[in-house]
């Protein structure tokens, strides 16, 4: 239905529930108007008959309208008012009008007194076990209202019986919604629990059935190594075939009156028959492997042929290894797909012989083993199927999850590693621009033995030439064909990097916005390593490597854009900021030095002035070279702002920063930069202040390292001050 139809459709619906309300509170005037007539005082006039019809008309179209409503959806009920009004108004006409009815014969039978009165109390009841409170409300007042009218009207007035009245009205109305509500909520919930009961009871017979999985929770979800899944598929399908097995066995055992039913399994060489499951009544047995010749069996084995003895000889039946009296003997191949697997054999002490019945029997129960053993094979290859799929969707979640290059290519092998099992994996990188590879991540499992030096191919770089890796992001395919390496003197990488015993191999474009932007290599040592299906998810996961490899070299990009500054290339004040504050954090937890550096360039607006701003912006990449050359490795250095930078030195004290501070200005003053004016050099002034010996936290380090700078400015420049010098020359100046 249209929006307009459906507006439409809800005005006509609740104008008609108005209307229907309103005739039902025009009854209610009607009644209470008193102009009904009393029939036991036999006041029949023309008026009043025709009140009377009017009042049973409303009573019958609100109960018929009340049948006939239906109510709005619940969520039509949520998105509009009317809607919602609709069961409000039906449940108010038809409550109304039957307080009508009911007042009116009450009022036609003698009044307050009458015999009929209690049908009031059936009425304010019903509206209070089945209707919604504003309803009741409102059947609740017509009813006081109408009782008062008819009170009133009464000579003297019957105030006794209409406070009499009102408070049956009132409690009527209480112990209904109490007691009733109470009722109907308690079924409603026996209902619930009933229903809930039966889902449960249909659950668990589907578990029973195998349809569904037995836990659903999340441990069933947990990843498991594909070891322990290949243990738990072969467990169970074992598990289950011998049970079938057994109970086909068993069956045959009880139909046919035999001795001995046991089925024989030709071993992998073809040349003995193992007692693969076995019910008997006899205890001579054999126990060890048969000849696959042995008495009646060669026949069967050699020919393929059911055999059917009646007193078969003694050495005719080879199983039993002690005498036991064999009656009848029946034995089948059980051949599948044109290769025999076993024989079924089956014997009776009785003279009677097998009939033809009893032979087809043993035919079907030798089918029936072969059909436990294939559902169980097709059973195990789903699960195997899907134990990879599952695997693949982790791998894929995981891939999203990884920030960094590093963390995708690991978290690639791993993928690839859970999807199936090869001995040696490598992720090279291809430079587009250079047009190299370069091996970034080489990972050698347990059976790689010697395939490779893991630690030389680690790094490795090599040009664009015929091996396989190169011809992979040239031709944006995989190679070889069918992940086989028939060829073993083809070259994978370079022709000095040789690869040994590697019979199956896999070498992946890593495709990303149809660049190819490297490889992902795969090698093992046993054949036919890469199916189609594994080579197909493979492809897709290494798809998904090169996204994401592209996504986290832009998080880097990123990163540093947000954390370095872009002229100078060294830490950002935001950043330093925060690093310092990790520093002091650390400092105060392990109890270390620092010291801080805060350098200012002297007279560098006289640089920009003279030389012009883009000379200005080259100096301040010389200085910032300068810092970041003399600093060790384990100090942070950043532009603290326009031409000033700070230096960190986590377990250095003042006087030792200041020593470095020293090189720092002399290696600055020694530079000489270029321009069209010729050439010139600048000097540094620093300031340096340490903790624990001028300040403990963030705020008052800066504080008194740039205390210690303006010292510096203010005394000539081209020089560097500690805090405590600046402080024992004021000391000294205000004493003299
Ligand atoms: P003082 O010796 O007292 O430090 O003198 P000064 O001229 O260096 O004075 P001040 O430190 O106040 O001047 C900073 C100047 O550095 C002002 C501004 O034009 C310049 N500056 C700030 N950032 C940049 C920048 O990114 N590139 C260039 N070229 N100049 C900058
Ligand atoms: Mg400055
Ligand atoms: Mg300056």
């Amino acid at each position: 239905m249209k929006l307009g139809q459906r507006a439409t459709y809800l005005v006509v619906r609740t104008g008609r529930a108005l209307t229907g309300t309103g005739m039902s509170v025009i009854a209610c005037v009607v009644v209470g108007s008193g102009v009904l007539p009393d029939v036991t005082r036999g006041e029949v006039t023309a008026v009043g008959v025709a009140s009377c019809f009017l009042v049973a008309l409303v009573v019958a179209s609100a109960v018929a309208a009340r049948l006939r409503f239906q109510s709005p959806s619940a969520r039509a009920q949520r998105v509009s008012l009317l809607a919602h009004l609709a069961p409000v108004l039906a449940d108010m006409e038809v409550g109304l009008a039957l307080v009508a009815g009911a007042l009116g014969i009450v009022a036609m039978t003698g009044g307050l007194g009458s015999p009929a009165h209690p049908m009031v109390y059936l009425i304010v009841a019903f509206s209070a076990t089945f209707q919604g409170r504003s309803s009741v409300v409102m059947v609740v007042l017509a009813t006081l209202a109408l009782e008062a009218t008819m009170a009133l009207r009464m000579a003297p007035p019957g105030l006794g019986l209409l406070a009499e009245n009102a408070a049956f009205v009132v409690l009527s109305m209480s112990l209904h919604a109490v007691f009733l509500r109470s009722l109907v909520a308690k079924q409603r919930s026996e209902h619930r629990q009933r229903l809930e009961q039966e889902v449960l009871a249909m659950k668990n017979e589907a578990r029973e059935f195998r349809l569904i999985a037995a836990t659903l929770g999340a441990e069933s979800r947990a990843p498991r190594s594909r070891e322990e899944e290949e243990r738990r598929l072969a467990e169970g399908a074992v598990e289950t075939i011998h049970a079938s097995m057994y109970y086909t066995l068993e069956l045959l055992k009880e139909s046919l009156d035999l001795t001995t039913c046991v089925l024989l399994w030709l071993d992998d060489g073809g040349e003995r028959l193992k007692i693969k499951e076995l019910v008997t009544d006899a205890d001579c047995v054999v126990e060890t492997a048969l000849p696959v010749g042995a008495g009646a069996l060669g026949a069967i084995v050699k020919d393929r042929i059911l055999l059917n003895l009646s007193s078969p000889k003694r050495g005719h039946v080879p199983y039993y290894a002690g005498p036991e009296e064999v009656g009848a003997f029946l034995g089948v191949p059980v051949i599948e797909d044109d290769h025999l697997r076993g024989v079924l054999c089956a014997d009776r002490r009785g003279a009677q012989p097998f009939t033809a019945k009893d032979e087809a029997l043993l035919v079907g129960a030798a089918s029936q083993v072969l059909r436990a053993i294939h559902s169980e094979r097709v059973f195990s290859a789903i699960e195997r199927s899907k134990y990879e799929h599952e695997r693949f969707y982790h791998a894929s979640a995981m891939l999203g999850r990884a920030l960094t290059p590093e963390q995708v290519m690991d978290t690639a092998i791993e993928a690839a590693r859970a999807i199936l099992s090869f001995d040696l994996a490598s992720i090279a990188l291809f430079d587009k621009e250079q047009k190299r590879h370069r091996v970034c991540r080489v990972r050698a499992f347990d059976d790689a033995g010697d395939m490779v030096d893991p630690e030389a191919l680690e790094g490795l770089e090599f040009r664009d030439n015929a091996g396989l890796v190169s011809m992979v992001v040239k031709n944006k395919h995989y190679l070889p064909a069918g992940g086989e390496l028939r060829d073993q003197s083809t070259p994978v990488y370079t022709r000095k990097v040789k690869l040994k015993g590697v019979e199956s191999l896999l070498v992946l474009p890593l495709v990303c916005a149809d660049d190819a932007i490297g490889t992902f290599t795969l090698a093992a040592r046993r054949r036919h390593a890469f199916g189609t299906d594994a080579r197909e998810m493979l492809g897709v996961i290494a798809n998904q490597v090169a996204v994401s490899l592209a996504n986290a070299k832009m998080y880097r990009q990123m990163e540093m854009m947000a954390t370095t500054d872009g002229l100078t290339g060294l830490l950002n004040h935001r950043t330093f900021q925060e690093r310092l504050a990790d520093f002091l954090g650390r400092s105060e937890r392990h109890g270390l030095r620092l010291a801080l550096i805060l350098t200012d360039i002297d007279h560098f607006k006289n640089v920009n002035d003279t030389y012009g701003h883009p000379v200005g912006d080259h100096v301040l990449k010389g200085v910032a070279r300068v810092l970041q050359e003399s600093v060790r490795k384990i100090d942070v250095v950043a532009r603290y702002g326009g031409e000033e930078f700070a230096i960190i030195m986590e377990g250095a004290d003042p006087v030792g920063a200041q020593q470095l501070a020293e090189r720092i200005r002399q290696d600055v003053s020694k530079v000489v930069f270029q321009s069209d004016k010729g050439t010139f050099q600048v000097t540094l002034s620093l300031g340096v202040a340490g903790v624990p010996d001028d300040a403990k936290e963030k705020q008052h380090l800066i504080e008194r390292a740039d205390q210690a700078l303006y010292h510096a400015k203010h005394n000539g420049r081209n020089r560097s001050v500690t805090f405590q010098q600046f402080q024992a020359e004021r000391v000294s100046r205000k004493a003299s």
